[in-house]
This record gives structure tokens, sequence and C-alpha cells, in this order.
């Protein structure tokens, strides 16, 4: 368990849903990838994409929020 929390991909510290490579946490195609914000800046393209889509239209979450009269 390289992640420590317990990926259901992961066996025996391989990727069973990428290719059974080396788990690898938040590495492309890891289901932490754009979740979390990792050291690695590298890993973090994602995360930094949906920010950036969130900050162009920040209006879309407000109103889903269902507290309007
Ligand atoms: S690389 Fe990501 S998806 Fe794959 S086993 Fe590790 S934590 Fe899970």
């Amino acid at each position: 368990m390289a992640g420590g929390w317990g990926c259901p991909h992961e066996v025996n510290d391989i990727c069973t849903k990428i290719n059974n490579l080396p788990c690898d946490p938040g590495m492309k195609g890891c289901v932490l990838a754009g979740r979390f914000v990792f050291a690695d800046e590298d890993k973090n393209q994602r995360l930094r994409e949906k920010q950036a889509r969130a900050d162009a239209a920040p209006e879309e979450e407000a109103d889903s929020s269902g507290l309007h009269p």
C-alpha cells in the first residue's frame, strides 16, 4: 500500500487500474489525480485545470444550493 490509504485498485503495491504499474498515488490515471494537491507539482495539472474552470464560472455552484426563496 504505497499510498497508505487503502486504494481499492491497489494490490500488493501494484495498481490494477493502470496497467498493473507500481502504485504511485496521483500519477496520471490514478483515482486521486485531480482530487488532492500533491507535493509533486507535475501531478497537480488536472487539479489546476479544474480550478481554472471553476474560477471562470463561479455562478454555477451558487445556483445549485437550493437556498433561494
Ligand atoms: S496509483 Fe492511484 S489508483 Fe492506482 S493503486 Fe495507487 S492510489 Fe490507487
